[in-house]
C-alpha cells in the first residue's frame, strides 16, 4: 500500500483469491476504504479474531464480512462477481478509484489493465499472502520503545504478519499503521488485569500459527535478553511450527548509551555484564562481579535495587563507584540519577525511582558528564548525586 496517501472512503477494487489477498483486504479496510473484492469467498477465520483473543469481536459468521483488528467493528467487504464481458470489466473499473491487483490469469490481468488505461483508473500490484496450512511465528525484538530503533527486518515482518502479539514493553503505540492488515492481541495482561501466563501466550503463538496465521510476537528489546524468548522458540519447534527471530536493540546497551553511557569504553571498561535483579542476587554472584572490574548493568533491578547495592558495598566495592539509573529509556520523561554506591540510600530515598530502568554500575559513567560543564560540576561534587532530566 503507498503510504501516505488518504485512502478514506474511496472505492478499491482488489483482486485476487480470499486467502492470497487477506492482507490486501485487511489493510485497505483498516485505512478505511469501501473494499470491492473480486475472487473467491473471504476465508472462514474472519479478521475480526476469535474467542481465544482478549476483547476480540465475534466472527460475523458470513463470508462477506471481515473486520481488521481486535475491538475494531467488523467492515463490510463488497463482494464482486466476475464480469462475463469486456464492457462489463470496463464499466467495473470505471466505477473505482483503485484497483489493486494481487492474482489474476495472464486474460483478467490484460483485461483489467486496459480497462485502468481507458478509464485512468489507478492500478498497483501487491504480493499475495502467504497461503500455505501451517503459518510461522516470528519473534520480533522491538527495541527499547523508540520508533527509530525499530530495525529494518522488524518492520518488514509487521507489515507481513496477520496478527501480532505484543506487550507493555515493546514499542506498541504505532502498531497500527506498522501492521495496518493484522489483528493485535495485547498479550501484556489478561482479562482480569493479571500477567498472562507464559505457558498460555506460547498456546496462543501456536495456536495461531496452525490456523495458518503469519504471526508476529514482538517483544521489547531484544527477544533473547530477558525476554523469555527462548521459550517461545522451543514451543514453537515442540508444536512443528517454523519460527524465526529477528533481533532487536537491547535496553541494556541502547538505555546507558541515550543517558550518555557506553558500556565499555577505551582505557575505561573493557567488558559488561547484564544481569537480571528480578530476583536477588547473592553474594556470591556479587562477589564474582566485583572481581570482574568491569561495567555492571542491571535490568528489572528496581525492587531488588537496595540489597545490590548494598550487598556490592558490603562486599567491598569501592565506595566512590559511580551508579547510575535511567528510568524510562527513550521516553520524553526519560531521567537519569547518578550518584556514588555511598549515597545510593539517601539517592533512592530522595528520589524515587520506579522501573522501568536500567541501572549501570562502573566508571563509564562518569563519562555521561564528560564535556558538559554542569552535569561535570554536579558529578566532581563526590558526596551528591547529579539528576539529569
Ligand atoms: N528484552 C528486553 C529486556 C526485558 S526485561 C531488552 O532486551 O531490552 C525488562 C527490563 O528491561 C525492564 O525492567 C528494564 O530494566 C529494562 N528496560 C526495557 N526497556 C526499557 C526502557 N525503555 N527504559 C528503561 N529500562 C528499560
Amino acid at each position: 500500500m503507498t503510504p501516505g496517501l488518504d485512502f478514506g472512503g474511496r472505492r478499491v477494487l482488489v483482486v485476487g483469491d480470499a486467502r492470497p489477498a487477506r492482507r490486501v483486504l485487511a489493510q485497505y479496510l483498516a485505512v478505511g476504504a469501501e473494499v470491492f473484492h473480486l475472487g473467491g469467498p473471504l476465508p472462514e477465520r474472519g479478521r475480526a479474531g476469535n474467542a481465544e483473543h482478549a476483547g476480540a469481536a465475534g466472527r460475523a459468521g458470513n463470508a462477506e464480512h471481515a473486520g481488521h483488528a481486535a475491538q475494531t467493528p467488523i467492515v463490510h467487504v463488497h463482494t464482486v462477481q466476475p464480469p462475463r464481458s469486456p464492457t462489463a470489466w470496463s464499466d467495473l473499473v470505471s466505477a473505482v478509484e483503485l484497483v489493486v491487483l494481487v492474482e489474476a490469469t495472464a486474460q483478467t490481468d490484460a483485461l483489467i489493465t486496459a480497462a485502468c488505461l481507458r478509464h485512468r483508473t489507478w492500478l498497483t500490484r501487491e504480493p499475495a499472502a502467504e497461503t500455505s496450512a501451517m503459518g510461522s511465528v516470528t519473534l520480533v525484538g522491538g527495541g527499547p520503545g523508540s520508533a527509530g530503533l525499530l530495525t529494518v527486518a522488524a518492520m518488514d515482518a509487521l507489515r507481513r504478519a496477520d496478527v501480532v502479539f505484543y506487550d507493555r514493553l515493546g514499542p506498541s503505540d504505532l502498531l497500527e499503521k506498522w501492521a495496518p492488515g493484522a489483528e493485535l492481541v495485547d498479550v501484556g495482561k489478561a482479562p482480569g488485569h493479571h500477567a498472562r501466563p507464559q505457558r498460555e501466550i506460547e498456546r496462543m503463538l501456536v495456536a495461531a500459527a496452525l490456523r495458518g496465521d503469519t504471526v508476529v510476537r514482538l517483544k521489547g528489546g531484544d527477544p533473547f535478553v530477558f525476554g523469555r524468548g527462548g521459550e517461545e522458540v522451543i514451543a514453537c519447534r515442540e508444536a512443528g511450527v517454523a519460527v524465526t527471530v529477528i533481533p532487536g536493540v537491547t535496553s541494556a546497551i541502547a538505555v546507558p548509551a541515550a543517558a550518555g553511557i557506553p558500556v565499555t569504553h577505551r582505557g575505561v571498561s573493557r567488558l559488561f555484564t547484564v544481569i537480571s535483579g528480578h530476583t536477588p542476587i547473592g553474594d556470591r554472584d556479587l562477589t564474582h562481579l566485583i572481581g570482574l572490574g568491569g561495567t555492571i548493568v542491571v535490568l528489572m533491578g528496581i525492587s531488588t535495587l537496595g540489597q545490590m547495592l548494598g550487598g556490592l558495598s558490603r562486599l567491598g566495592m569501592r565506595a566512590d563507584m559511580p551508579v547510575a539509573i535511567i528510568e524510562r529509556g527513550f521516553a520524553d520523561d526519560q531521567r537519569t540519577t547518578i550518584c556514588s554506591l555511598d549515597r545510593a540510600d539517601e539517592m533512592m530515598r530522595t528520589t524515587g525511582v520506579r522501573s522501568p530502568a536500567v541501572v549501570v554500575i562502573g566508571d563509564v559513567v562518569t563519562l555521561a558528564a564528560r564535556g558538559d560543564e554542569a552535569a561535570d560540576a554536579l558529578l566532581r561534587e563526590a558526596a551528591q548525586f547529579a539528576l539529569f532530566e
